[in-house]
C-alpha cells in the first residue's frame, strides 16, 4: 500500500464550526445575568434567546410551532407524551437506530416493535402493514445520517391506519425531502444538538409540530405540567394540566444552539459540494454500490455509505482506507437495537414499568438478531465515510482518488 499522502482531515460539522457568533450570543446572555429562558432578576418580559431560537427554527424548518428541550431523547419524550402514547401502547421503530429511539418508547411505558430497514438504510415502509396491531399508537422514523427516509410512503401506511408519525431528525437538521424539510413529514418531529450533531450546543433539542393540542401538550409535558404565559400567547391552553417532567432549555444552551443553526444551510452547501466531487468518480465500481438515497436533491451529503456485494471484504477494504488516512468507520454510533444489552435483559427501572414484563420467554420473537436478516445484511456491508466542515476540496479529491485505488486492489 502507498504511504499516505495527505493528513487526515478533522471531521466534525457543527462543533468544528464554532466561533465568533457563538461567542458573542453567549457574552450577551451572562452580560445581563438572564440565564433563565422564563424569567430574568426582576421578573422582565421573557430573556430572548430561548425564544429566538424556538423563533428561527420553525421559519427554518417551515413548521408552526417549535419547544426547545434539553436533549434530543428529551425531545424523544416529550413527542411520546405529547401523543398521550403510555402502558398497553406499541411503537413501530426501526430496529437500526440510535439507543434513545427505544428507551423513549419505554420510558412512556409503551412497547416498541422493531422494524427491518431496506437499502436506503431508513425504515421500511412496508413494514408498517407487517407490524400494525389494534395496539399500535404511532411509527417513529429516523432519518439516519442525512438521508431523508420514503416519508411519502411512510405517511400514507400510517395515516390510513390512523396512527401517528414521529420523525426523528436528531442526526438529519438540514436534510430535505421532495423539497421541504424533513420534521414536516409526520405529527410530531424532535431534533438534538448532541456534540456529534449536525448542530450541536453540547446537549439540546427541539420538538416542532403543526398541531396546537400536541404543542400544548408538549410544553406541558417538559415543564413539570405547566403551561405559562409566554406558551399561552402562541396557542390558548385547552388541555388539562397533566404531571410531566421537567426538560427545559436553558438560555446559554440556547445562544450557542442558535448560532449554530444560522450555520447549517452553509454546513449543507459545503458538504454537497465536497460530495459530488466523490459520488460521480464511484460510478461502475464492480461489486461496490452507494446507500440509496431517496431524494438527492435534499440529501445533506455528511456522510458517504459505501455498500460491498461481499461483506468479506469490508474490513479490508475499510483497513486500507485507514492507512491511506481516510476517515471511515463500519459501525456509527447507531446500532441493531437488539444487540443492546437493555433489550436483551428486557427490563425497565422497575419490574413493572418493563413493557415486556408480559412475554413468557426472552428474547421474544422480533427482538433476536435472526428476526431481521435485511438488516443484519445490510448493516454488514457498509463502510461510512464522513465529509466534515474542515474538509477541503483537496481532501474530497483525495478520498475518491483513495477509494479507487482500495477497490482496485481489493475487489480487483
Ligand atoms: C443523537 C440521537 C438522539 C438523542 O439525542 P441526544 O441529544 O443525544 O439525547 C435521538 N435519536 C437519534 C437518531 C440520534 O442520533
Amino acid at each position: 500500500m502507498p504511504t499516505p499522502l495527505r493528513p487526515r482531515p478533522k471531521p466534525g460539522l457543527g462543533a468544528a464550526a464554532i466561533g465568533a457568533e457563538e461567542e458573542a450570543l453567549v457574552l450577551d446572555v451572562l452580560r445581563r445575568k438572564e440565564p433563565f429562558r422564563y424569567y430574568g432578576s426582576d421578573f422582565k418580559p421573557t430573556p430572548p434567546m430561548a425564544a429566538q431560537f424556538e423563533k428561527e427554527f420553525r421559519e427554518y424548518i417551515g413548521t408552526d410551532y417549535a419547544l426547545a428541550v434539553t436533549s434530543g431523547s428529551a425531545a424523544l419524550e416529550v413527542a411520546m407524551a405529547a401523543a398521550g402514547i403510555g402502558p398497553g401502547d406499541e411503537v413501530i421503530v426501526n430496529a437500526w437506530s440510535w439507543i434513545a429511539c427505544f428507551t423513549s418508547i419505554v420510558r412512556v411505558g409503551a412497547r416498541p416493535v422493531l422494524a427491518e430497514i431496506n437499502d436506503t438504510l431508513n425504515l421500511d415502509p412496508h413494514e408498517i402493514a407487517r407490524l400494525v396491531t389494534p395496539r399500535t399508537r404511532a411509527v417513529m422514523v429516523i432519518h439516519y445520517q442525512g438521508v431523508a427516509a420514503e416519508m411519502e410512503a411512510i405517511q400514507l401506511e400510517a395515516h390510513r391506519r390512523g396512527i401517528y408519525v414521529i420523525e426523528d431528525c436528531a442526526q438529519s437538521l438540514g436534510t430535505r425531502y421532495r423539497g421541504r424539510h424533513i420534521g414536516t413529514w409526520s405529527d410530531i418531529a424532535t431534533y438534538s444538538f448532541q456534540y456529534n450533531k449536525v448542530a450541536t450546543s453540547g446537549e439540546g433539542g427541539m420538538v416542532t409540530t403543526r398541531d396546537q393540542r400536541l404543542y400544548e401538550r408538549a410544553v406541558r409535558y417538559h415543564d413539570l405540567g405547566n403551561y405559562r404565559p409566554y406558551h399561552a400567547a402562541i396557542v390558548p391552553p385547552r388541555e388539562p394540566a397533566f404531571a410531566g417532567g421537567q426538560f427545559r432549555m436553558s438560555e446559554l444552551t440556547a445562544a450557542v444552539a442558535l448560532a449554530q443553526l444560522r450555520k447549517v444551510d452553509k454546513m449543507w452547501q459545503h458538504c454537497r459540494a465536497l460530495q459530488s466531487r466523490i459520488v460521480p468518480r464511484l460510478a461502475g465500481l464492480k461489486g461496490l454500490s452507494l446507500r440509496r438515497v431517496p431524494d438527492p436533491a435534499g440529501d445533506f451529503g455528511f456522510e458517504i455509505y459505501l455498500m460491498l456485494d461481499d461483506p468479506a471484504l469490508v474490513a479490508p477494504f475499510r483497513d486500507k482506507l485507514d492507512a491511506l488516512n481516510v476517515n471511515c468507520g463500519q459501525r456509527t454510533g447507531t446500532y441493531p437495537q437488539y444487540n443492546r444489552d437493555y433489550v436483551k435483559t428486557g427490563l425497565a427501572h422497575a419490574p413493572a414499568a418493563s413493557p415486556f414484563r408480559e412475554f413468557k420467554e426472552w428474547p421474544a420473537q422480533g427482538y433476536r438478531a435472526e428476526d431481521f436478516p435485511r438488516t443484519e445484511e445490510l448493516t454488514k456491508r457498509f463502510i461510512a465515510l464522513p465529509i466534515g466542515w474542515l474538509y477541503t476540496a483537496e481532501d474530497a479529491d483525495y478520498i475518491a482518488d483513495s477509494i479507487i485505488a482500495v477497490h482496485c486492489e481489493v475487489c480487483g
